[in-house]
């Protein structure tokens, strides 16, 4: 069967050199992480410490904290090996000014990893980059592995890894294929999106290399707080709107979160919710973070998410998936100004579109 790309084995054996080299590793995803950011980072920490003797070289750098969600991934040599920037500023630092290697995974510019994004352009050194979002900015790294036609950073770093001459003949070191099938899991919303031939081939794969996918699923479906549904019923009854255009908004402000206790990645999938109702094109998720609000986006197919969120709201991602932020200030000070703003710029939008 035909593979939609290959990973080029100079390519792959360049990277693995990089990483035999340094003596330290950072390994970056992008800030507020999701399953696909975190299980490719674990899955890829894993490899170089089991293949490449990176043990103790190698540390995950993150802009803010991993959701609960996906906790259940972080062994505590794992949880000791992250730094969160947030949290501890100065052991980012001290780790990147040092760094020999820098992976970047699941973003496809630097701007995506937060706070921590000056540290790396501050350091001579090299960036190789794992990313499957549309335009990447290739010139930012020394060696881009970026592919669209895949599900998720976890199935692209899957092949990279099958690609690396140390793994020639064997199978992945056993923490691997847990992380990676949780990434494809999150990214594709439990196998409803970005499902390609591959993916399926692939998550085969895991699965026969010992991917316990029930487990998986018990973890990141079956044990949200009740806040989280509690919160839902509260939003889709009381606060979602939906245009005769057939564009769905959700607003969830600081107080209501407040109110529900909501910790950060609790409102995971809310945006899909709309979706799923007949005459919705196209559905935004919009949730306060101090001074601003971000933007969540999901859309049906003949409607880029992507174009609106990097139009009206200084965002991207996917075609059907993307995210945003819309600043507060100015004429943006109350949810009901942000709601009127939104519906100004979907209204311009569909229009242009049409
Ligand atoms: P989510 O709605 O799950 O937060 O994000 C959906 C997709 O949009 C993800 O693939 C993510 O990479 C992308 N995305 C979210 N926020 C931003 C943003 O601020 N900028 C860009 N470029 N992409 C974003
Ligand atoms: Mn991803």
């Amino acid at each position: 069967m035909p593979k939609p790309f290959s990973i080029p084995g100079p390519d792959a054996a360049a990277f693995e050199n990089l990483a035999l080299r340094a003596d330290r590793i950072g390994i970056v995803t992008h800030t507020r992480p999701d399953g696909d950011a975190i299980g490719s980072c674990l899955a890829l920490k894993r490899y170089l410490e089991a293949r490449l003797g990176a043990s103790g070289k190698c540390r995950i750098l993150l802009d803010t904290d991993a959701p609960d969600a996906v906790r259940f991934l972080f062994s505590p040599a794992d949880c000791r090996e992250t730094l969160v920037f947030e949290r501890d500023a100065a052991a980012v630092r001290e780790w990147t000014a040092g760094c020999g290697l820098f992976v970047f995974l699941d973003l496809n510019n630097l701007s995506r990893t937060g706070g921590m994004e000056d540290l790396f352009r501050a350091s001579g050194a090299p960036r190789i980059l794992v990313d499957h979002h549309l335009h990447p900015e290739r010139s930012e790294f020394g060696l881009a592995f970026s592919e669209t036609e895949v599900s998720s950073t976890c199935e692209l770093l899957y092949h990279i890894l099958r690609t690396f001459p140390s793994c020639a003949g064997k199978d992945l070191p056993e923490g691997c294929p847990e992380p990676l099938l949780t990434g494809i899991t999150t990214d594709t919303n439990n196998f409803a999106n970005s499902v390609f031939e591959g993916t399926l081939e692939t998550v085969a794969a895991l699965l026969q290399a010992g991917a316990d996918r029930d487990r998986i699923l018990e973890h990141i479906y079956n044990e949200y707080p009740e806040r989280r549904i509690r919160l839902m019923g509260h939003l889709l009854d009381r606060e979602l709107t939906i245009s005769d255009k057939g564009v769905a908004c959700m607003i969830l402000d600081g107080e209501t979160a407040r109110a529900y206790g909501i910790r950060e990645g609790e409102t995971e999938g809310f945006v899909n919710i709309p979706l799923s109702i007949d005459r919705v094109r196209l559905s935004l998720f919009l949730k306060q973070s101090g001074d601003e609000y971000r933007v969540s986006i999901r859309s049906k197919r003949g409607w880029s998410a992507r174009n609106l969120a990097a139009r009206y709201f200084s965002g991207g991602g996917h075609e059907q998936a993307s995210g945003g932020r819309i600043p507060l200030g100015g004429d943006l000070q109350t949810k009901d100004d942000v709601a009127a703003f939104v519906a100004r710029c979907t209204d311009e939008f569909l229009k242009d579109e049409a």
